[in-house]
């Protein structure tokens, strides 16, 4: 008997079927997950999958490591949540471990990244109150994306977004990834912040040009405009280093994180340097911020992937993943291989993304996840810790499933 048995499951599923007890938001693949191991899925029908998914790059670690178990376990056993109006020592811990690591010297955390960048985009205007006058615009980028709450979709860049649930919350602005000009154009004296991807995650793994990013370091700090990195899918070891705007060198203002610090929990942080620390009391809280519970896994999952082995590993890892994806682009004709560490993507020649993915779930007897962000383009954000045979398997699958989809 299959061990998952007891899901009762009828056997032609579809997502109509699947979903009958939830609210439409999204079309989801009609499969039901039932176990987790490092890159692998297995599904109720006992099918593995090799995912390059990974939740959209939350689980750093892959799926149920063992110190986020433990973490769990120890902490779930001692003190869950005893209310953000108290202190409590994984809170404490994480936060300590998060400035030392960084340029910043001050945290909030949060539980999901939209969460955390419209604390940012709070903390901007009481900065902007105090410091400049009432500035309060912030300037962010063509196709950026900052999350789903009304006032980040303001703040994303995707088109049309402006105008689904509208009215939109005012005072965003927006200029031209990688344009410093239509950066200058954009400013005007109600301005107070800038708010960057340094690698556009949604818009298709688009990196930022380093000179581009060195001047807007440049233009922000000569306008009295504030930084933000938006690293809530690059933070924490995705891009090879512990931050993606390590590669830039240069230091943001402030900087969000959230996906991959909780290895797959809801876990978000704020980063600030002091003269940013300018929330009176009550401007900024939330019920879950900071519970021990989640700081704690956030605090195992950052000792594990911000070690410099762990992140020369992730480095090398990624440069044998890019040169297998550059192999297939020799091979099967497609435009490019671009990204940072092991957040990668590839250009399809055609709108086939959807078709290659498909098809790539449904490869047997091993399914393969994998993203399509644009309909041209594939993106693969591996667990960090894949190991090369795994990438080598990957690379197997995306050849057979590309020869599928793209027929
Ligand atoms: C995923 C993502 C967000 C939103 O995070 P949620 O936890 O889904 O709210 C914001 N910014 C970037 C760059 C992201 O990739």
């Amino acid at each position: 008997m299959n061990a998952h048995a007891s899901i009762p499951l009828a056997p032609a599923r579809s997502d109509a079927e699947l979903g009958r007890d939830l609210i439409t938001v999204t079309t989801r693949a009609p499969i039901v997950f039932v176990d987790g191991q490092g890159s692998w899925l297995t599904d109720a029908d006992g099918k593995r999958h090799l995912d390059l998914v990974q939740g959209w790059a939350v689980n750093s670690l892959g799926h149920s490591p063992a110190v986020v178990a433990q973490a769990l376990a120890r902490q779930s056993q001692r003190l869950v949540n005893p209310g953000p109006a108290f202190h409590n020592q994984p809170m404490r811990d994480l936060a300590a471990r998060l400035v030392a690591l960084s340029c910043f010297d001050r945290v909030w955390f949060g539980s999901s990244g939209a969460e955390v960048n419209e604390a940012a985009v709070k903390l901007a205007r009481r900065w902007g109150q105090r410091h400049r006058g009432g500035a309060h615009e912030v300037i962010s980028f063509d196709g950026a994306f900052h999350g789903r709450t009304l006032a980040m979709m303001a703040a994303c860049g995707k088109p049309g977004w402006d105008r689904v649930f509208a009215p939109m919350p005012a005072g965003f602005e927006k200029a031209r990834y990688n344009d410093i000009a239509s950066v200058e154009r954009a400013i005007t004296p109600a301005s107070v912040a800038v708010m960057i991807e340094l690698v556009q995650g949604e818009a298709g793994v688009q990196l930022a040009d380093p000179g581009f990013v060195r001047e807007l370091r440049a233009l922000a700090t000569e306008r009295q405009l504030l930084l933000i990195a938006d690293e809530v899918q690059t933070g924490i070891g995705r891009c090879g280093r512990a931050f993606a705007h390590e590669l830039y060198d240069i230091e943001p203002d402030v900087m969000t994180l959230a996906k991959g610090i909780g290895g797959g929990v809801p876990l978000a942080a704020l980063l600030g340097k002091e003269p940013f620390n300018c929330f009176a009391p009550g401007d900024q809280g939330g019920t879950f911020g900071g519970n021990p519970l989640m700081a704690a896994v956030g605090l195992a999952v950052v000792e594990t992937v911000c070690q410099d082995d762990f992140l020369a590993q992730v480095r090398e890892r990624a440069a044998h993943l890019a040169r297998g994806l550059q192999a297939i682009v020799h091979d099967h004709g497609l435009v490019a291989e671009r990204g940072a560490g092991l957040l990668r993507a590839l250009v399809l020649p055609t709108d086939t993304g959807p078709q290659v993915v498909a098809a790539a779930q449904a490869l047997s007897p091993v399914g393969l996840l994998l993203n399509a962000p644009r309909p041209h383009l594939l993106r693969l954000m591996p667990a960090l810790t894949i190991t090369r045979d795994e990438i080598d398997q990957g690379l197997q699958l995306l050849r057979q499933a590309l020869r599928a989809g793209m027929a």
